[in-house]
């Protein structure tokens, strides 16, 4: 019952614009149903092989977003049904979602993961990365992937006028590219996701304070 408790208190302290991505990965089938029972239908995973088998197991109504780094040779046991993918971060993966989703007939909606974090250990692309792809020819020839707006992930740390600003940093760019499709601004976790909102997000990846802590680094 603890997971139906969180979400809902969570969920009510949540702006209506801003969309909750429950983060799922490492945590077992019944905790996903009794999220899903409650109400949730969107699912964020870090592995593609773990959100497979959870998306073999579960009901089809629900809409899974692979929110980790992706290998690129694995994107296709996943594009047959995946609803977002978050960490995009190269145009070659983009080619590979493009190439996958093709054999499917399927659009696919992608983010592009910008860093924002001042620490090595956080992928994404530099903000001039992430304008030269929006701009590129190659970018515009792929038919198969809908890039639907941006995603990032702040340092891990307690202090808010870093985050502010990492945030802040994030919002300004998305603001300044003024392209019509993109529309979602992933920012937002567990310790953080108060802020993100404040600074414009309008979707979180919220994990252990749903479903409590992770077991193992994940
Ligand atoms: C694990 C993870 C989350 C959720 O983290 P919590 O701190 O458990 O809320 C969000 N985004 C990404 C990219 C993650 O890997």
């Amino acid at each position: 019952m603890i997971v139906k408790e969180n979400l809902s208190i969570l969920l009510n302290n949540l702006p209506t614009k801003v969309t909750l991505v429950a983060v799922s990965k490492t945590k077992p089938i019944t905790d996903i149903q009794e999220a899903y029972d409650a109400g949730q239908r969107i699912f964020g995973e870090n592995k593609i092989q773990e959100m497979v088998n959870k998306y073999d197991a579960l009901p089809k109504d629900i809409q899974w977003h692979m929110i980790g780094h992706l290998q690129r040779n694995k994107v296709k046991y996943m594009a047959h049904f995946v609803s977002l993918i978050h960490g995009v971060d190269s145009i070659k993966t983009l080619k590979e979602i493009n190439k996958q989703a093709t054999k499917h007939d399927r659009v696919i909606d992608c983010l592009l993961q910008a860093k924002i974090a001042n620490e090595d250990s956080k992928f994404g692309m530099s903000f001039e990365e992430i304008k030269e792809i929006l701009n590129s020819e190659e970018f515009l020839e792929l038919k198969n992937i809908n890039v639907v707006g941006l995603m990032g992930m702040a340092s891990f740390s307690s202090d808010e006028d870093q985050l502010n600003r990492e945030f802040g940093s994030l919002k300004a760019l998305f603001d300044s590219l003024n392209k019509p499709n993109l529309k979602i601004l992933s920012m937002g976790m567990s310790s953080d996701y108060e802020i993100a909102i404040k600074n414009g997000s309008n979707m979180i990846r919220v994990g252990s304070a749903i479903f409590g802590e992770r077991n193992y680094l994940a």
